[in-house]
């Protein structure tokens, strides 16, 4: 993996000199929260962070950066999972203050948003025009618009919508020698050479900075029909699939191991079960629907069928909004539950979805090779194949110890993905934490490519250069 970055103060001293004075800070009260991530995996350190009001100011750090060859990391919230948000010397760009949604239009179903609005603003500026912006992510209440379309984000609606990829008609981007691309545009058709917007997209900051984007809206659904429903195996789980498909209407499958579940349950105050017995995997699905009665008897019809295969033991059929707001709630919080049961060593991986069964096999019997005793708690967006399969420290086992095992863990993961078909990544991205990942199992070609777009592009290496390839 690259180095950490030392950029000379005499560099410094200059972007300082030119650049407007509520353009950059080294206040380090303000600067501190922008150094850790939330998992307290990484610890970052930053010379200046650039604190740009509008795109042309990108555009002039940038273009001062270039010319001094001095390397930039561009941050949103700084929820990112693989380390490709905490800078290691690198000027860090945040763009926290550039917020604003510039139109709405109803007619194109489109919303032009500049990068550092967090997520949750544009999917109450979508609602309030009756539309719907089909990103929801556990996260979404930190997450930036730049941050999302920069790692590709996948999240609780990939089954129907697809990821950020599918959403996005173009981009704002700041090039990596300050010049501005605009490919603001709401046209679903332009066959004008290569589509350079999407290059942008899942780029994690490797090829410019995001500064505004056009997303695609949809019909806002009528009613979403929710129900939490209690299995014996994954097996079980995937065989639900189809039938639950109904027609296109199934918009959100994830499912949660016990031991993921009941984290949750013991350790949130404020979160139920609204199960009085356990059960060994808990399936959470949403069905978009034209109205109340067509989500209670869909459901009911779709879980009727599953008793009688005696495909599922139990289930809960949301009755209201509260309590599908209260179900839900138990999947958000899996991320956060897994800090009560110690040290977790995490993977964001996918595999076709017929071999998660497969994958869970093969995973939970190696990594019990590997370190006797850990607890594996797969959970996930089951039907995109996308599986947070992390390995929980066991009982009572040194935090620090077991954490020092993450290669050793993740490298058998990691091969069974290979041989699955599935991919080291689902949705989180390569960041710093899967850079070697990435150059020793991509194809020759593939790494190939990557590399001749990052030389071409940012020929100096001035964007993200520890990120990526
Ligand atoms: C609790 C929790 C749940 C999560 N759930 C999901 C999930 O379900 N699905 C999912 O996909 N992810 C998930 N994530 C990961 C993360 O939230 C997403 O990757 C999110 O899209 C990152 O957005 P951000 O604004 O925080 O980006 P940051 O963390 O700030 O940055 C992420 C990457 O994007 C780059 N970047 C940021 N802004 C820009 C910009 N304007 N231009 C160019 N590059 C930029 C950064 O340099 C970095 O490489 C979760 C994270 C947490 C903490």
């Amino acid at each position: 993996m690259t180095q950490p970055i030392d950029i000379p103060v005499s560099k410094i001293e200059i972007l300082k000199s030119e650049l407007p004075k509520n353009c950059w800070t080294q206040d380090i009260d303000i600067i501190a929260p922008h150094l850790t991530e939330w998992r307290d995996k990484y610890f970052g350190k930053t010379p200046l962070m650039l604190t740009p009001r509008c795109t042309q100011d990108v555009s002039d750090a940038v273009k001062l950066c270039a010319e001094h060859r001095i390397s930039i990391m561009p941050q949103g919230g700084n929820t990112g999972l693989v380390g490709g948000n905490t800078p290691m010397g690198e000027v860090l760009i945040t763009l926290k203050h550039m917020t604003r949604i510039r139109e709405i239009n109803t007619t194109a179903n489109s919303l032009i948003v500049e990068a550092g609005a967090v997520l949750q603003n544009v999917l109450d500026a979508a609602d309030a025009e009756n539309r719907k912006f089909p990103m929801t992510l556990s996260s979404q209440g930190s997450c930036t618009v730049g941050g999302v379309l920069s790692t590709n984000a996948g999240g609780n609606h990939v089954l129907k919508y697809g990821t950020t990829k599918e959403l996005v008609f173009g981009v704002e981007a700041v090039l990596p020698n300050g010049d501005i691309f605009n490919g603001l545009t709401n046209l679903r058709k332009d066959n004008t050479g290569y589509d350079l917007n999407r290059l942008f997209l899942g780029a994690e900051g490797t090829l410019g900075i995001i500064t505004a984007a056009s997303l695609k809206l949809f019909p806002k659904p009528k009613y979403v029909q929710r129900a939490l429903i209690g299995l014996d195996s994954v097996e079980a789980a995937i065989s639900l699939l189809e039938d639950f498909r109904a027609g296109g209407r199934l918009a959100m499958f994830e499912v949660m191991p016990a031991i993921g579940y009941h984290a949750v349950i013991d350790g949130f105050d404020s979160i139920r079960d609204p199960f009085d017995t356990s059960y060994a995997w808990y399936l959470l699905c949403d069905w978009e629907v034209e109205s109340e009665a067509e989500g209670m008897t869909l459901a009911e019809n779709i879980l009727g069928k599953a008793f009688e295969a005696k495909k599922v033991l139990d289930a809960v059929i949301a009755q209201n909004e509260t309590q599908a707001a209260d179900i839900l709630s138990i999947r958000e919080h899996m991320s956060a539950g897994q800090k009560f049961l110690g040290g977790s060593v995490k993977h964001d991986i996918t595999v076709p979805i017929d071999k998660i069964p497969e994958f869970f096999r093969l995973a939970d019997a190696k990594m019990q090779e590997v370190v006797p005793g850990c607890r594996p708690v797969g959970f996930g967006h089951f039907g995109d194949g996308n599986i947070h399969y992390n390995i929980a420290q066991p009982e009572g086992a040194d935090k620090k110890e077991f954490l020092a095992n993450w290669d050793a863990l993740s490298q058998p993961i990691f091969d069974i993905c290979d041989a699955l078909g599935g991919s080291i990544s689902a949705e989180h991205g390569i960041g710093t934490m899967k850079f070697d990942d990435l150059a020793q199992r991509a194809s020759p070609t593939k790494y190939a490519l990557l590399k001749a777009i990052k030389r071409a592009i940012d020929p100096e290496r001035i964007m993200n250069p520890r990120v990526m390839v």
